[in-house]
């Protein structure tokens, strides 16, 4: 199937309060232009210089979703126009967007990822973390910063019930933040699911899936 077709049918099945985040990392342009050609407006990419390099290039009215890891040094980069930075995984982190986004006269909304997997390798906060980064006065100054939602990752694994999980307990801290510190009804996203697990993820509470593989085709290199 072609990425429009395959796009179409993933939408048509979504629930409708599901956003789907169109993963276009590594993938050429063109691929991005069939995608937007069908109507698709939200993507997301890992890499800052290459989603500078599209941004650059492609229409003006794409949200683009950083969904990588991100480093302090390059936010620079993207403040001017990402539209929601998915894995805030420090406060150092959470300063340096704050001051990118002062320096650009703009809100940026971000997403706290937190670690839910099994894997060591993946990064995020843990729990206690981010409750202590919510009540602290640091938090409280960040003006050009907006938490809207919470991130993570599942563990690669064909255990399903290890994967549900991992995602029923991302809903738990979302709600937890919702209930303790973050009240506002703009505080409303839970960023999880991906091409092999995004039907789970959903039946756990997800509002947002980051797809790329079951909308372009397989990568030329691994996932992360
Ligand atoms: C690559 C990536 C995705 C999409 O992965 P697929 O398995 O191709 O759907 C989603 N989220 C993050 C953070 C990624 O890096």
């Amino acid at each position: 199937m072609s990425i429009s077709e395959n796009l179409i049918k993933i939408k048509s099945e979504l629930p409708a309060a599901v956003k789907l985040i169109a993963v276009s990392k590594t993938k050429p342009e063109s691929d991005i232009m069939e995608a937007y050609n069908a109507g698709h407006k939200f993507f997301g990419e890992n890499k800052v210089q290459e989603l500078v390099d599209k941004y650059e290039h492609l229409p003006k009215d794409i949200d683009w979703h950083f969904i990588g890891h991100l480093q302090t040094n390059k936010v620079k980069y993207i403040a001017s126009f990402v539209h929601l930075i998915h894995g805030v995984d420090s406060l150092k982190l959470l300063k340096e967007i704050n001051k990118q986004g002062a320096k650009n006269n703009r809100v940026i909304k971000c997403l706290l990822q937190f670690h839910i997997a099994n894997e060591k390798a993946k990064f995020g906060f843990y729990k206690d973390e981010v409750f202590e980064l919510l009540a602290g006065e640091d938090f409280k100054s960040l003006k050009f910063v907006q938490i809207v939602g919470v991130m993570g990752m599942a563990t690669y694994t064909d255990d399903e019930n290890q994967i549900r999980k991992e995602f029923a307990s991302l809903k738990n801290y979302f709600l937890e933040i919702k209930k303790r510190f973050l009240t506002e009804p703009y505080f409303s996203e839970i960023s999880m699911g991906m091409s092999a697990d995004y039907k789970l993820a959903i039946e756990e509470g997800s509002t947002m899936v980051r797809l790329g593989s079951s909308i372009f085709g397989i990568r030329f290199y691994s996932k992360f």
